[in-house]
């Protein structure tokens, strides 16, 4: 019997798993992927949870992070901006980001398993998780971690699965010039494209299309050089950069409709909770944050300074709520800005002569650090 099982070992589930650990808790992770794995992402990092991943012994440079302070928007015409970043950020690859904090859960006696858990069973006091292979684990309390969006999702009749989703993604490390502190994000039609730098001198580039526009096209290759490729900075990118893979990772189904911090008693952290736009860059910042808050009350709870599971749930609810549903929203509304061509022409534009106010909109999307 574990005192916690996580479901997913990803950003969230790894940082419950080291925080919950290093207070003493007996903590399973189920992991449907082994490590170390490249995911669709754009790898950047704001600089906000250092402090905390600091606190839980974690130091991003000390595995090649690179830190990042400069901000560039550019629109298909090829109008720019830049800007200094409010706090900044730091690019690190979720392949070795990821396969770091697993290292670490297992050095802190985390019993990691890789399987695809198929379903969670709330039985009154406990848990049971059962997996592909047929087996069953036990648990006081289940930290669902498992991402985006996962066939869970339709075990748990979750309300968000039943809708469409427009997008899909598509990401890929590039070698080539690119500058260290820089993160670019670039307007195309149906989408945009950030590009940053991560460790041993790669260069991220990754881009959230609508799927309207893209099914237009016949291949990845020919949606880029004939929409991307119209912004001259994306240009300069695909012509002039080297692929370091063999070909591009790619996600469809991409959602940021709301989602409930807790169905069946299951508390979820990250993406499984909510996902903000990626064009915010701080979706793995909230993973890392919402790591915090659930592993700090679990931590009151066995130390039986919360009293009961119900007022568990109920302080998760409203920390949650509290710190992040502000932030989803506007990044609802920045989405809405940077879909709309015409908007962002006159914002852009607009923005030009006033270039501190940029800092002021990313900071509506972020958060302060997490001491
Ligand atoms: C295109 C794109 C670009 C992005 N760019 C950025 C960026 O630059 N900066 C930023 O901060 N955020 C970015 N994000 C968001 C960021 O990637 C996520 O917010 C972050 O990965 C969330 O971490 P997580 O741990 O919640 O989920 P994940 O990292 O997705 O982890 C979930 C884990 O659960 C596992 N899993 C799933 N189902 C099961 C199952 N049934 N059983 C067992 N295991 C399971 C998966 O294998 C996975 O390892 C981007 C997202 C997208 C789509």
């Amino acid at each position: 019997m574990f005192d916690v099982a996580i479901i997913g070992g990803g950003l969230a589930g790894l940082v419950n798993a080291i925080h919950l650990s290093q207070a003493g808790l007996k903590i399973l992770i189920l992991e449907k992927n082994d490590y170390p794995k490249h995911k669709v992402c754009g790898e950047y990092i704001s600089k906000e949870v250092l402090p905390y991943l600091e606190k839980l012994g974690i130091n991003p440079f000390e595995i090649g992070a690179t830190s990042i302070n400069k901000f560039l928007l550019s629109i298909p015409n090829g109008t720019q901006i830049q800007t200094q970043l409010p706090l900044g950020g730091f690019g690190i690859s979720r392949f070795t980001l990821d396969h770091f904090l697993y290292q670490k859960s297992l050095s802190h006696g985390c019993v990691v398993v890789k399987t695809t858990v198929q379903k969670i069973d709330f039985l009154g006091e406990k848990f049971k998780v059962s997996t592909r292979e047929g087996k069953e684990y036990f648990a006081t309390f289940v930290i669902g971690a498992y991402g985006k969006r996962s066939a869970l999702d339709i075990h748990l009749n979750r309300d968000f699965i039943q809708k469409k989703t427009p997008f899909l993604a598509v990401k890929s490390h590039y070698t080539g010039d690119f500058p260290n502190d820089l993160v670019a994000l670039h307007n195309f039609e149906g989408g945009y494209c950030g590009v940053s730098k991560v460790e041993n001198d790669f260069i991220n580039v990754c881009y959230l299309a609508n799927y309207k526009t893209f099914k237009r096209y016949k291949s990845i290759e020919i949606f880029q050089q004939e929409v991307l490729c119209e912004n001259p900075h994306l240009k300069e990118i695909f012509s002039v950069m080297k692929p370091a893979f063999p070909k591009p990772l790619t996600i469809s189904q991409v959602s940021f409709s709301p989602k409930k911090t807790i169905e069946h008693h299951i508390l979820m952290s990250g993406d499984t909770a909510g996902m903000i736009h990626p064009l915010c860059g701080n979706g793995m910042g909230m993973a890392i944050h919402s790591a915090k808050l659930l592993s700090g009350l679990l931590i009151q709870f066995f130390e039986k300074r919360i009293k009961d599971r119900h007022s568990l749930e109920k302080a998760y609810i409203k920390a949650w709520k509290l710190t992040f549903q502000k932030r989803l929203r506007a990044g609802r509304l920045l989405n809405t800005f940077l879909a709309n061509q015409k908007l962002l022409n006159v914002g852009i534009h607009g923005l030009r002569p006033f270039p501190a106010l940029l800092p002021f909109i990313i900071k509506q999307t972020h958060g302060e650090e997490l001491i």
